[in-house]
């Protein structure tokens, strides 16, 4: 249920048919737009679909199921999981269906979860595993899946998986169990899919709920909305001192990680610091670990330095889909800073980001469906009115309103000076404009070589 455009579903229906079940698709989502996935299942991986319902889904569908594997994106109160549900058929995920082959090849599995970084610190525990162990795997909600890697995998080899709340929720039914489990902090999220904030907390929770008694969690010292969670294995502490060193169950670690990893931020240096608790947990050295983090790449859309043009440095966070996230890239500049911010409403609170707005930058320009929201949040005031909040930004040069996001590059490049940071660090998500993260990050890139193509020496 929900094939999607990206790898998990795919991975997902090779791997049941390779298993001998007949499959049936079905998709809200219409063929031509699912056509890239349904070409590469009936061509080149040539499998036999039971039925395929695509633009919406039908009760056959679900009738005679033995088990429904669902993409995380669809919400748990969907009609047709509440009917499978009541035909008590079991609910799975293309996460689920790994998650289980990896408990029987007996790989270790080294879980990421939290509200911000999980992905820097799956991948930079990968890097610190990798650096270790010589072999270890990264997948989860990373994109793409390790399913059709499963032939490559040894006993004993780790595996670290980046898992989401919505992947959590529907995988109550294994209880997954990890070796090591990560929070790296906890803040209200996603509450367009959740409904209320207990629900995602309780999904993440699961987590460490389902974890061996002889497991490790590690948690953030310094997030009181997470650290105190219950834990049922070893617990290790990660945080940053007052002086800004890392600390590990409360031991500074004087390094200079963050040169190291190529990384910015002081948000960035605590998924370090989580990354490197659960690597000592399990025995990886310092030493070893400094070779790691040396590796280590980071991430595209997560605060990435894209270049520069005349004297401004353009960076794409465009993965920052959280106030919190945008919060942290605003934080890691001590230069003037041009913000490209607003997106799709996920119900998130808006105004710390509004007031870190009004203390951290020179400029914002307003994107998106949060655009009247941020606008008045930052002129601190409170009528819905469009047209009157709209008046009240063309009285304020400091702020504007983007009708599409080349005008907002250019507006962000026409307002720049020689010094200035120009960031995309949208605090909100991406969908009404963009198909996803990925293609906000890359129009950013893409606007950022026109502008390179255009820019002469003195602009
Ligand atoms: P996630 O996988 O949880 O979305 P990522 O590592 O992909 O996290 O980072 C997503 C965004 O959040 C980026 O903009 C990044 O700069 C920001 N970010 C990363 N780690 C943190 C953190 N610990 N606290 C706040 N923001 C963070």
């Amino acid at each position: 249920m929900g094939l999607g455009t990206f790898g998990g579903g795919v991975a997902a229906a090779e791997y049941l048919v390779n298993c001998g079940a007949r499959l049936t698709i079905t998709d809200t989502a219409s063929e031509e737009n699912l056509i890239k996935s349904l070409d590469h299942i009936r061509g080149e991986l040539n499998l036999k679909l039971e039925r395929c319902t695509l633009g919406g889904h039908v009760e056959e569908d679900f009738r005679d199921a033995e088990l429904l594997v669902v993409n995380p994106a669809v919400r748990p109160g969907n009609p047709w999981i509440q009917y499978v549900r009541e035909k008590s058929i079991p609910i799975t995920t293309e996460l689920g269906l790994l998650w289980n082959e990896l408990r029987w090849k007996g790989m270790k599995v080294a879980a990421v979860t939290g509200s911000n970084g999980k992905s820097t610190t799956s991948a930079l525990l990968h890097a610190l595993f990798k650096e270790h162990f010589g072999t270890a795997w990264l997948g989860g909600n990373l994109g793409g899946s390790l399913l059709s890697d499963l032939l490559l995998m040894q006993k004993g080899d780790w595996v670290v998986l980046e898992v989401s709340s919505f992947q959590l929720y529907y995988l109550e039914s294994l209880q997954p169990t990890t070796d090591v489990a990560i929070v790296t902090n906890f803040s209200p999220n996603h509450l367009d899919w959740h409904q209320i904030v207990s629900h995602y907390r309780e999904s993440k929770q699961r987590l460490i709920e389902y974890q061996n008694s002889d497991g490790i969690t590690v948690l953030n010292v310094d997030d009181s909305a997470s650290c105190d969670w219950p834990t049922r294995g070893e617990r290790h502490l990660f945080g940053i001192s007052a002086t800004d060193e890392l600390t590990i169950n409360g031991e500074e670690i004087r390094f200079p990680v963050l040169e190291w990893t190529g990384l910015k931020g002081r948000h960035h240096l605590a998924n370090i610091a989580a990354a490197m608790t659960a690597a000592q947990a399990v025995g990886v050295p310092l030493d070893t670990m400094q070779k790691g983090l040396h590796q280590f790449e980071p991430l595209p859309h997560r605060l990435q330095w894209i270049g520069e043009i005349n004297g401004r440095d353009f960076y794409n966070d465009s993965l920052a889909t959280t106030p919190e996230s945008a919060m942290a890239a605003l934080r890691a500049f001590d230069r003037p800073i041009i913000l490209l911010a607003g997106g799709s409403d996920k119900g998130s609170d808006l105004e710390p980001f509004a007031k870190e707005i009004r203390t951290r930058c020179k400029q914002v320009i307003l994107m998106g469906d949060t655009q009247v929201k941020l606008a008045e949040l930052i002129n601190q005031h409170r009528t819905s009115e469009v047209a009157l909040v709209e008046s009240l930004i063309e009285s304020l040069v400091d702020y504007s309103i983007a009708n599409s996001f080349s005008e907002a590059m250019q507006s962000a490049w026409d307002a720049s000076q020689v010094g200035d940071i120009i960031l995309l660090s949208p605090g909100c998500a991406s969908y009404g404009w963009f198909r996803d993260f990925r293609e906000r990050g890359e129009r950013f890139v893409e606007q950022y070589q026109q502008l390179v193509t255009q820019s002469t020496p003195d602009r």
